[in-house]
């Protein structure tokens, strides 16, 4: 391990690899990430509050979503849910609806209730105490410290993506991203950098830094505020840092959708279903599943005349999937209108919540 001195120079006396920062160097780091951040900072709309409900939503968004996306999702999800008790009173299909189009659906009935607990344990007030913070449901080391340190000022670090990039690379981590070892050894150093003025700008600084500056391809190490004191670069090797986590091939899955309708032109209706398959999160869905077009459309509790043939082919690409998906019609369809089970006629389909998959499916189909 090399060791920085307090004087700033290389102890590399000890095992070569991994740097640990001694305080004065952390604090010329913190010092140049937090003039940077004031300069070139961007001004996003959830950096114009500290109301930790505002921020719990922006952080939950930002979960594997990009910023320019979640922007107008963010600014609706609030007009029309702008307190937890808001949020709280909404019902799952409301809150379901705002999120339709941003993917990952567990995220916003988790936060929906996770902000249901605040309202029935805190009032509606966001909780202070950090553990308190953290047995809350869809509320996780990240967003806690995401929360705690921008909303409350609290000194609680934060690692995710770009963090664990610059972290990874200003300090010569080279165990793989993911490992175990790897994640302990970054949330030390965030816990490290985080004490002192402003923590909250400080972890918005790191993150600004990786998302705009030290980035994944081609980082701009001309304009780092902090490339003196970057391992990786002293050594040539911001291009293999950090080292990635070895990957999985997505798994490939077979469905069969079915659109089912009934009645014709303007008056055509298009059968969707609720379930709790993990695929929809609870959202309205076209019957979708493994096995045959007939089983599909009986096990959704429908009956009608099927095409013998696919009349689409839809392929969909989760993280861990990739699903090919035969799409047939059921024109005449019927059934018992249920709660779980009915007929949308266009219109309606844009004021429910309704997959991003079921869309691409009813694209291809009608
Ligand atoms: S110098 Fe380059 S690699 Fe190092 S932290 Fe800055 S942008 Fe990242």
């Amino acid at each position: 391990m090399h060791v920085i001195r307090d004087d700033g120079s290389l102890d590399s006396t000890l095992d070569p690899g991994a740097v640990v920062l001694r305080a004065p160097l952390m604090a010329v780091i913190r010092h140049k990430l937090l003039c940077w951040y004031d300069e070139v900072g961007r001004d996003l709309p959830w950096r114009q509050t500290r109301d930790p409900y505002a921020i719990w939503v922006s952080e939950v968004m930002l979960q594997q979503t990009r910023v320019e996306t979640v922007i107008p999702y963010y600014e609706r999800f609030l007009e029309s849910f702008p307190t937890t008790h808001a949020l709280a009173q909404a019902d799952e299909d409301a809150v379901l609806s705002h999120w339709s189009g941003l993917g990952y659906y567990r995220r916003a009935r988790l936060l929906h209730a996770g902000v249901r607990e605040v309202v029935a344990e805190y009032g509606g007030e966001v909780p202070e105490d950090a553990d308190a913070r953290r047995a809350l449901p869809g509320i996780g080391r990240y967003t806690a410290g995401a929360i705690g340190s921008i909303a409350f000022d609290k000194e609680e670090p934060i690692v995710d993506g770009n963090v664990a990039r610059v972290l990874s690379r200003l300090l010569r981590i080279k165990t793989p991203i993911g490992a175990a070892v790897t994640t302990n050894r970054l949330w030390q150093e965030a816990a490290r950098l985080v004490p002192g003025e402003r923590p909250g700008d400080l972890n918005q600084a790191l993150m600004e830094l990786g998302a705009t500056v030290c980035t994944p391809k081609k980082p701009r190490c001309e304009s780092c505020p902090v490339a003196e004191a970057c391992e990786a670069l002293a050594h040539a090797e911001v291009e293999t840092l950090p080292v990635p986590r070895p990957r999985k091939a997505p798994k490939e899955v077979k469905l069969t959708a079915v659109v089912a309708t009934r009645g014709r032109g303007a008056e055509r209706k298009v059968w969707l279903v609720k379930g709790d398959q993990p695929l929809f999160g609870g959202l309205w869905g076209v019957p979708m599943a493994e096995g045959s077009a007939r089983i599909v459309l009986s096990d959704a509790g429908l009956r009608g005349r099927l095409g013998s043939d696919p009349v689409a082919d839809v392929e969909h690409v989760l993280t861990h999937r990739r699903l090919r998906i035969d799409v047939y019609r059921a024109p005449a369809a019927r059934a018992a209108e249920s709660k779980t089970r009915r007929p949308f006629a266009a219109e309606e389909l844009e004021g429910v919540g309704v997959s991003t998959l079921t869309r691409k499916v009813l694209a291809a189909a009608l």
